[in-house]
């Protein structure tokens, strides 16, 4: 897949801005700008340094630009890199673009400059992949587990285990070489040991991977109640719009809308949903059904109920919920309206009573659904996994280590002991890249955006 090509992309957002970045990779990055360039000799230039000068298109002089040096080794993709800082126009972006392919350079693909990166062993591909979640994290949480795994965090502690058995690997190997005589060099008690220690660091990142991924992805919180106790209303209250709709006809909110909100630097997705409720209606059975799945799905269930309802009927639904086995969070909506004896019809039942419609108790509210997630907690020095394809190769290497201790314990052929640890390997190395396909690289690579 590597290529001498030199490549060209637009680096930062497409559309006018204050500045605009073009970056180059390639033996021929710095020689194609200095052809277009005035001001100064650029291939005469140290590494890491910046110039100031012209863009000229032979007499048309394209914009003032500033000119940044990487020099190879030194740069992200190891290649010779330029990064051409122009006034952020579209035009004058394009028409820098068009003139530098002209001059021989070829547009990036996707990714392309990440790829090069990897290619030339400048990350491994699990920090690669870390850069592509860096630029979509869009929460405080999620930031810091893309900057911990693109620090390298998550590759180093792979790496360590996978040395670790490849010497067991390379003995077993060796027992192979002699053959028929009756020899063991890798000691089975140890070997055992090995996998078990190894097994239970593969579990802990396995497990890490619903946090990593809550993290990640939004913290699945669904809002189940009765229809018009205020579910869309606390919604709008907590986004502060008026996102889903408001009405005073039962069961309104037909489907599940879904909103992100970042409360405290950890980004929620609620679920707003058609009320649990039997319904002949058919739109709405098809909204009670996906309710329910959606709820096995959520990380905190929130029930909903309001100050007119009958604190039995409550408790009946709270041991329903309970059944589910999730966290939950009982809110008493329209507090504005409880009657003469307040929350005391209520007590026993541990709820938190708010007026979504006064606005009243939502901003404890946000306090309280942080402390129920415990998320904003999280040590994100610790590894986390936060991708559905590592966890996939952490899960088949412990499905082929499990196998290695069967055969352990139930003694067989060297070959077949063998046979196993270099899967579990081969899978390990999928994580960090050690082991690729073109189509697990065109796969990964794709999903980044150009100029990346
Ligand atoms: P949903 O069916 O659970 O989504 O309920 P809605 O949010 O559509 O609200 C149903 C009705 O209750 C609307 O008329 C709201 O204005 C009203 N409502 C919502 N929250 C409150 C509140 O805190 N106090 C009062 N008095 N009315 C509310």
């Amino acid at each position: 897949m590597t290529d001498t090509d030199t490549i060209v992309a637009l680096s930062t957002p497409p559309g006018s801005g204050a500045i605009g970045v073009i970056r180059l990779s390639g033996t021929q990055a710095i020689s194609i700008v200095s052809r277009v360039f005035k001001g100064k000799e650029l291939e005469a230039q140290e590494t890491h340094t910046l110039h100031f000068g012209l863009i000229t298109d032979g007499n048309i002089v394209l914009d003032e630009v500033v000119v940044g040096l990487y020099k190879t080794p030194r740069s992200y993709t190891r290649e010779n890199v330029a990064e051409i800082s122009c006034h952020g126009s579209n035009y004058i972006i394009q028409q820098i673009i068009q003139l530098l392919i002209r001059k021989g350079a070829r547009a990036a693909r996707p990714g392309e400059f990440t790829l090069r990166a990897f290619l030339n062993g400048g990350m491994d591909l699990s920090r690669a992949e870390a850069v592509a979640d860096l630029i979509a994290s869009n929460s405080k949480a999620s930031h810091e587990v893309a900057m911990q795994q693109m620090r390298g965090g998550f590759s180093k502690e792979l790496a360590a285990l996978r040395d670790q058995l490849i010497h067991f690997a390379s003995m077993i190997e060796l027992e192979l070489d002699f053959g028929e005589e009756d020899v063991e060099f890798a000691n089975r008690g140890q070997l055992k040991q090995l996998i078990l220690q190894i097994g239970a660091v593969l579990d802990r990142l396995i497990a890490s991977f619903e946090t990593g991924n809550v993290l990640k992805n939004g913290v699945p919180v669904v809002i189940a109640g009765k229809p018009n106790v205020g579910k869309s209303t606390l919604l709008n209250a907590l986004l502060n719009e008026e996102r889903a709709i408001v009405s005073d006809i039962a069961g309104t909110t037909r489907d599940t809308i879904e909103d992100e909100l970042n409360i405290g630097g950890v980004l929620f997705r609620f679920i707003d949903t058609a009320g649990i409720r039997e319904t002949a209606d058919l739109i709405e059975a098809q909204g009670v059904a996906r309710t329910r799945e959606k709820m096995k799905q959520a990380r905190l269930i929130i029930y909903m109920a309001d100050a007119l309802q009958q604190p039995a009927e409550i408790r009946a639904q709270l041991e329903e919920l309970q059944a589910l086995d999730i966290p939950h969070l009982v809110l008493i909506n329209k507090a504005d309206l409880l009657g003469a004896e307040g929350k005391e019809a209520f007590a026993g039942i541990d709820a938190f009573f708010l007026s979504a419609k006064e606005g009243k108790g939502v901003e404890d509210l946000k306090k309280v659904l942080l402390e129920k997630v415990n998320l904003h907690r999280i040590n994100t020095d610790e590894t986390l996994v936060t991708n559905i394809r590592h966890v996939e190769a952490l899960k088949n290497t412990s499905a082929a280590l499990e196998r290695v201790l069967q055969h352990i314990d139930a003694p067989v052929a060297s070959d077949f002991l063998a046979m196993d640890i270099r899967q579990a390997l081969h899978y390990l190395g999928e994580i960090t890249g050690t082991v690729t396909t073109d189509d697990l690289l065109e796969n990964i690579f794709s999903k980044f955006c150009i100029g990346k």
